[in-house]
């Protein structure tokens, strides 16, 4: 019989891990059972996939840039990324902007809803902790520049936070093994090689656990969920994100179909099991390894344009977390009755991007970079504390759908970048077993 193809598998995981977790809230300590015997499960696997994202862009990015010959090339590869990115997340905060106002989700918001969101949520130590987080961020105006460039390549290399520093060291270092000659590079260039095989190697070994582990990781989300009486409120709101995202994905396959030429439905279905892990996970980064090799091995985009594009959109471009943000900071000011002018939406724009850039690839830092848009528009101070509370309850599962669309955004602009090079080829698929007869 032939085997289920990757993405069915997970997704009867999923569909077995939220039956099961929804299952699991009815008996007494069942939600225990599944936060202490399952959940560990679906830890470990996001654990694996974080513990191979930092070998495999240094092994990769090299591998990109050393094929490359010459440094003009990266040129135009990185500003051309960095254009198509801004303009994909103008988009995408366009069309959030344009449906929460034609929708208006925040106007049905009853005020007895507001009082029992803010009573549940308004000191909850998750909002609490976003709006601290917050004030850090906004503190330093070029942070982010200053934070991109490491002070210590190891210590770099040690946090998985420190992704854009590890980016800028590898670009450093690659470039500069251009320019000392193919020669005196090999052996360097060999040996990232060599590394590069086996992390993508090491991707497809982890994926073989993958329907287990989403189907931990969906259990333990449904059974950790609140009230649903609350959820029930937001549903206006969060079907608004909801549409939002899917005609982000409208926009994605229009793009593939008429840029790249190829067929929207292959696309998506080729670059599915990583949509699945970034709902699962709610992480990008985490979710970065298996987008490279389904972008590479399944599409056929050359490494010399992946390497670069996928690393760098996991951390700077996020659609998906910007159309939310675009809709929840004007939600939260229609049901709070605060009046905003275009001008002010127009503001939404400009910081719901930077916030995007500057929002890290993990669950829950769309809702912290919220924050400053919320205040880029002179929202009262002493109500963020409120206004977080509002969107609070469904933020877990806006961020699961958020992150499939940041994930997907990457991989459309990764093939338009490649089109655009004439690096978008043949996929070449390899799987875990390849070289096992030889080995076993
Ligand atoms: N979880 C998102 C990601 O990793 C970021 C966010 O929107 O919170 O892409």
């Amino acid at each position: 019989m032939k085997k289920l193809e990757l993405h069915w598998r997970i997704l009867i995981g999923m569909v077995l891990g939220l039956l099961f977790g929804f299952g699991m809230t009815f008996p007494d300590g069942g939600r225990e059972i599944v936060q202490d015997w399952i959940n560990p499960f679906g830890i470990i696997f996001v654990k694996l996939l974080k513990l191979i994202a930092i070998p495999l862009i240094l092994a990769s990015l090299i591998k990109g840039i050393s094929d490359l010959k010459d440094i003009s090339k990266f040129r135009r590869i990185g500003l051309r990324t960095i254009i198509i990115y801004v303009c994909t997340t103008v988009v995408a905060i366009s069309i959030g902007l344009i449906l929460v106002n034609i929708l208006q989700p925040g106007e049905g918001i009853s005020d007895e809803t507001i009082t029992k969101l803010t009573e549940t949520y308004a000191s909850d130590t998750g909002v609490v902790s976003k709006i601290e987080e917050a004030s850090k961020q906004r503190e330093r105006p070029l942070g982010f520049l200053e934070d991109m460039v490491p002070d210590n390549a190891i210590g770099a290399m040690s946090d998985n936070a420190l992704m854009l520093q590890v980016i800028f060291f590898t670009i450093f270092l690659g470039i500069s093994m251009l320019l000392i000659g193919e020669e005196r590079a090999r052996p360097l260039k060999q040996f990232f090689d060599a590394l590069n095989y086996v992390v993508l190697k090491m991707v497809d070994l982890i994926m073989l656990t993958a329907p287990f582990a989403v189907f931990a990781l969906l259990a333990n989300v449904v059974a950790s969920s609140g009230d649903p009486d609350l959820l029930y409120a937001l549903l206006k709101y969060a079907g608004v994100v909801v549409l939002g995202l899917a005609l982000m994905v409208f926009f994605y396959t229009l793009v593939v179909a008429f840029y790249t030429k190829k067929n929207a439905f292959w696309f998506l279905k080729e670059i599915s099991p990583a949509q699945l892990l970034a709902f699962s996970t709610s992480s990008s980064a985490a979710t970065l390894p298996v987008t490279m090799e389904r972008v590479e091995e399944h599409i056929g985009v050359d490494k010399e344009v992946s390497s670069f594009v996928l690393p760098v959109g996991a951390t700077i471009n996020m659609d998906g977390t910007s159309l939310y943000q675009g809709v929840a900071a004007v939600f939260i000011a229609q049901a709070l009755a605060f009046d905003l002018s275009l001008g002010d939406q127009l503001t939404i724009v400009g910081t719901a991007l930077m916030a995007s850039i500057g929002s890290a690839a993990v669950p829950g830092a769309g809702m912290v970079m919220l924050v400053i848009v919320l205040e880029s528009i002179g929202f009262p101070s002493d109500k963020l504390a409120i206004g977080l509370a509002l969107i609070f309850a469904v933020d877990r599962p806006l961020d699961m759908c958020r992150t499939i669309i940041n994930v997907t955004g990457d991989a459309t602009v990764s093939m338009v970048v490649a089109k655009s090079v004439g690096k978008l080829g043949k996929p070449r698929v390899e799987d875990w077993d390849d070289h096992y007869e030889k080995v076993k």
